[in-house]
């Protein structure tokens, strides 16, 4: 890590138990006058949307409360059409990552709609016309991140499409646990695993960087004590707020390095064979890590400290593995499926997944060279 390439993103995050509260005032100084929100029906039924009515009141002048899983392109043509009825100067994102990645989705739309003056999209330095405000309910991590997916149809196969541009990621952030206590044993479980995962591909990430590093050395730390227990007692306020924690650094690790094999598969595994996100990265982590241990070992060596797993007296490589074994088991333990066959995905469909993965620049960023698609297809069989 003797160079790096560093881009930071202007950003608030407020962050801590109650700090709903204070989206209001933040609205005020953001100028948000015409604010539309995106979320999902458990946030109405839980009664987060209704917090955020009666907080915004009349700024509040539209909402989207049906976004479903992977964001289906249909909704993105949907939200846009009310976002533009009720000329919106503002969005908020509410929810997992699919809400915000449909508020990303309609900024950049609005973006491209409204725009007159010629920013270089890849500057780190553009603002957007419509900013977001992020308020995660999950542990998915893309409040922090620049990047949004969308699925829709290509030649016939459902594929997740991803967007990369500095305007869209929130500029304002509010991570509130107590949104968080209602969060079902099994989404907690496998957010959590996702976070996790973002952690440990920002560590052998090929664009890594001292403080891609940080965040997801302390990330792991924060899960690994935390996710557990928000597992077994959802309502453990101080539980929830330590993972929110270890979800807010591994986001930031995720939104600054570039992902690998893990996280290409899980975009196919989402977008082509419609595996749930968090259940693609609970399945498919631990086989991933396995595939790139020969090549990253001494990266994970972290991983596997921040665990609890020390070196001792054995090789590298040894203490990785058992870390590796370690996030499998507390898979199981968390009552997540372990086999791509216990969620649908067919074995006669492995070779097509593969072949799609293969072309993934995600998978093409990976540590460990991949020149073949037979090699992921042995990493799918491995999880199948
Ligand atoms: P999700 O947003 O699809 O939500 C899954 C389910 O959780 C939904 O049914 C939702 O209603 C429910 N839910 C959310 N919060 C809840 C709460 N507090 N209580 C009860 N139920 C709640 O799933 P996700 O795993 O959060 O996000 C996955 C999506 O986000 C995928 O499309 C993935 O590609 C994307 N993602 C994007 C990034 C990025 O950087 N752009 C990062 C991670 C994930």
């Amino acid at each position: 890590m003797n160079e790096f390439h560093y881009t930071s993103y202007a950003q608030e995050v407020i962050f801590g138990p109650g700090s709903l509260a204070r989206l209001s005032e933040a609205i005020d100084r953001f100028g948000g006058r015409r604010v539309m929100l995106c979320s999902s029906g458990s946030l109405r039924r839980d009664g987060s949307i209704a917090a955020i009515e009666s907080a915004l009141g009349e700024r509040l002048v539209a909402i989207y409360e049906r976004t479903q899983s992977h964001v289906p392109d249909f909704q993105v043509a949907e939200a846009l059409e009310l976002a533009e009825q009720h000329e919106v100067d503002a969005l908020i994102g509410m929810g997992g990552g699919s809400p915000l990645g449909l508020a990303k989705a309609v900024s950049f739309a609005l973006e491209e709609k409204r725009g007159e003056v010629a920013i270089p999209t890849t500057s780190s330095l553009a603002q957007p016309l419509v900013p977001i405000v992020a308020i995660p309910t999950t542990y998915a991590g893309s409040e922090m991140t620049p990047v949004y997916g969308v699925t829709r149809e290509v030649d016939g196969v459902a594929r997740k499409l991803t967007v990369t541009n500095a305007k869209i990621t929130p500029k304002l952030v509010i991570y509130d646990p107590v949104l968080t206590l209602g969060l079902s044993p099994s989404l907690t479980a496998s957010t959590g695993i996702n976070a996790l995962a973002h952690c440990i591909e920002a560590l052998y990430s090929i664009t890594r960087n001292p403080l891609s590093t940080a965040a997801a050395l302390n990330g792991i730390r924060s899960i690994m004590h935390a996710l557990p227990r928000c597992y077994s007692a959802g309502d453990d306020l101080e539980a929830r707020t330590e993972m929110l924690a270890g979800a807010f650094l591994a986001g930031t690790a995720l939104a600054h390095v570039t992902m690998a094999l893990h996280h290409g598969l899980c975009h196919i595994l989402g977008g082509t064979a419609g595996v749930p996100h968090g259940i693609a990265n609970s399945i498919m982590l631990p086989h991933a890590m396995r595939f790139n241990l020969d090549a990253t070992a001494p990266q994970l060596l972290g991983a596997a400290q921040a665990m609890g797993i020390p070196l001792a007296d054995r090789s590298v490589e040894t203490a990785v593995e058992e870390a590796v074994q370690h996030i499998y088991d507390m898979v199981g333990q968390m009552n997540l499926p372990q086999h791509l066959q216990d969620v649908g995905v067919q074995e006669a469909d492995l070779p097509r997944l593969a072949q799609l993965a293969f072309q993934s620049r995600t998978v093409q960023s990976n540590p460990k060279p991949i020149t073949d698609a037979a090699q992921i297809e042995e990493v799918l069989r491995a999880a199948w």
